[in-house]
């Protein structure tokens, strides 16, 4: 065994050209084969990249697919996220407990098979949804949870699962799996009919300056959310110093409710890489990453097919289409489960195989971005929008929407509603008209961005889509009449407490200290005082926090306090005495009554 963990480590660093820059791609592989990246694993990794164990060591702790212990050869990872939970992920918890007769963070006594939790893997729009290894698993009951637990025992291969295919390229030999992709609406941009190399082609027939001139005449904006304009940042790019330039593509849709990019990477990826080697003659760059979130590894074979194919038909490799000059290919880097890899500087971390920590900005990633040099850092949404550009023409484009945001928007539209799934509409569509086409009317809250985002009330269902309003990632969760919205941003809060990195205390502690503050009003036991603390934290939080994640992560709590006050004070009151009671002796001793068989005198 030791022979076979060395020889193999030394095989899969070579094949990494034993740069310490892939080491995520050397983890991973690790992991894949041996179960876990032992100690030993990372002594030698680190010897054959000629790096620190400690920095294997921080890579290997910091993603939540990695592991130092040996895990099952099956890990079973159930979604907890809050819509999981509305659609019965608890049942269907108790359900694999029961069957495997172990809790989730165990394994099996045999080794063979590990039950975890994860936070959303992207299929909100057919919930509960778990990963079998790689493989996706959607519309979970309990008979299908017990299902999987007999299959696995008996077969121990996740492949041999039964299921019925999703449609598209779900069903193709590359994918087999049985997500649906749920498009509801199809828009003139995204979704519609898209011949490949026709957008290329234009664009290589104009000079980068020319194309970037088209991208800013098109006035479009980034998609995740934030809208900076794609053509200035393709142009800072451009004009930035550096031996070479690199185009990423960030994949990594962890917001909850998001699954968006899923769709398009399923549907379009054809679109996407075109729109990279746009964005790649551009900025004057060779080489592209798309990084791709660990939750959608199923779709890496796919996807490696649909590179290889463009590279047979010279749409992406040397010369492109007889353009001497332009030489342009894309390498895919799986990510890990780290929900902080969405923010732009994380996801440049964990391209450079270190844990996904934020960098400082500036130097913004244009200037100094992957591996030091200039980097232009788009989504899958904005990239693919690219070759419809150059293919119809900016005004075209401009045209579709708002003045101020042109184009489509994707929703991923999930929760309580008749018809989940991907929608792609122009910007300006109001949040009433999107709950009537997903038959969610009697919507009580809509959260919009996905936890980060705003908890929207129904007296602003008019207010629409786009920058200068509801701007969004894509993510829509719909909650009905029967959902309590004050639980609903506790499970916010233990999402962000669950995902910040550690690094800095506004975030890992202040997090906390809104999920208790909810707890607290939740459990009867809040004080009119607690709302004015909650706000103040809070804030400080926000304004304190060093990346993203933290300035964003009290959103829940700042926002349901702003459009939903009167829930918070019906349920908060005053003590006649002034007193706070902090402490709950009831509860406190209620595990220790249930030990001992008998209730205590307090
Ligand atoms: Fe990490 Fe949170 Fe600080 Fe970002 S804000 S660096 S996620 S601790």
């Amino acid at each position: 065994m030791e022979q076979n963990l060395s020889k193999a480590i030394v095989e899969i660093c070579r094949a990494c050209g034993g740069d310490r820059t892939r080491m995520m791609d050397i983890v991973e592989a690790v992991q894949s084969r041996f179960g876990c990246v032992s100690g030993e694993a990372m002594e030698l990794i680190a010897k054959e990249v000629k790096t620190h164990r400690v920095e294997v060591e921080s890579v290997v702790s910091f993603y939540a697919f990695l592991s130092d212990k040996p895990k099952g050869n099956v890990v079973i990872r159930l979604c907890n996220d809050i819509v999981d939970k509305m659609y019965g992920a608890d049942r269907v918890a108790a359900a694999f407990e029961e069957e495997l007769g172990i809790k989730f963070g165990e394994t099996t006594k045999d080794g063979k098979i590990t039950l975890e939790r994860t936070p959303c893997i992207g299929m909100c729009d057919q919930p509960p949804a778990a990963l079998v290894n790689d493989k996706v698993m959607t519309w979970l009951s309990t008979d299908a949870a017990r299902q999987i637990v007999r299959t696995i025992k008996e077969t121990g291969d996740p492949e041999k699962l039964s299921h019925t295919l999703g449609d598209g390229a779900n069903a193709s030999p590359l994918v087999r799996s049985m997500v649906s992709n749920n498009v509801r609406a199809r828009g003139e941009v995204l979704f519609a009919a898209h011949e490949p190399g026709v957008g290329l082609e234009r664009a290589l027939g104009m000079s980068s300056v020319e194309v970037i001139k088209e991208i800013k005449t098109s006035r479009l904006r980034g998609r995740g959310g934030a809208g900076f304009p794609t053509g200035m940042k393709l142009e800072f790019t451009r004009g930035a110093e550096g031996a070479r330039k690199f185009v990423l593509c960030n994949a990594d849709e962890g917001e909850p409710g998001t699954f968006k990019d899923r769709v398009l990477l399923t549907e379009a990826p054809r679109l996407l890489f075109e729109g990279m080697a746009i964005a790649g003659y551009a900025i004057g760059a060779d080489s592209g990453v798309l990084y791709l979130r660990g939750e959608y590894a199923y779709l890496r074979a796919y996807l490696e097919s649909v590179l290889a194919e463009m590279r047979a038909k010279n749409l992406l490799g040397v010369g492109i289409r007889g353009k001497k000059e332009f030489d342009f290919d894309v390498r895919i880097q799986m990510g890990a489960g780290a929900y902080v890899c969405g923010e732009e500087t994380s996801l440049i971390s964990s391209c450079e195989g270190l844990r996904g920590d934020p960098k400082n900005r500036p130097p913004f990633p244009a200037q100094k971005g992957y591996l030091g040099l200039p980097s232009s850092v788009n989504n899958v949404e904005t990239l693919s929008c690219l070759p419809r550009i150059m293919e119809r023409g900016a005004a075209w484009f401009s045209g579709i929407g708002t003045p101020q945001s042109s184009g489509t928007k994707v929703l991923s539209i999930s929760g309580d509603c008749k018809s989940p799934g991907v929608y792609e509409l122009p910007f300006g569509a109001s949040l009433r008209e999107v709950l009537k086409m997903a038959g969610g009317e009697d919507a009580i809250a809509v959260q919009i961005g996905g936890p980060s985002g705003q908890m929207i009330a129904p007296k602003e269902f008019d207010r629409k889509f786009c920058f200068d309003d509801l701007a969004t990632g894509g993510s829509v969760i719909v909650f009905g009449p029967k959902r309590n919205v004050l639980e609903v941003a506790h499970a916010f809060m233990e999402f962000f407490v669950e995902e910040s990195c550690g690094y800095c205390t506004p975030c890992r502690a202040g997090n906390q200290l809104l999920a208790k503050g909810l707890e607290k009003i939740l459990a009867g036991q809040g004080e009119p005082a607690d709302l004015e603390y909650l706000e103040k934290l809070g804030s400080t939080v926000k304004i304190m926090s060093r990346c993203g994640l933290g300035q964003t992560s009290a959103q829940p709590v700042l926002t349901t306090l702003k459009n939903f006050r009167e829930l918070y004070e019906k349920q908060v009151k005053a003590r006649p005495d002034g007193r706070q009671p902090t402490f709950d002796l009831k509860a406190a001793v209620g595990d220790a009554e249930k030990i001992a068989g008998r209730a205590s005198a307090h």
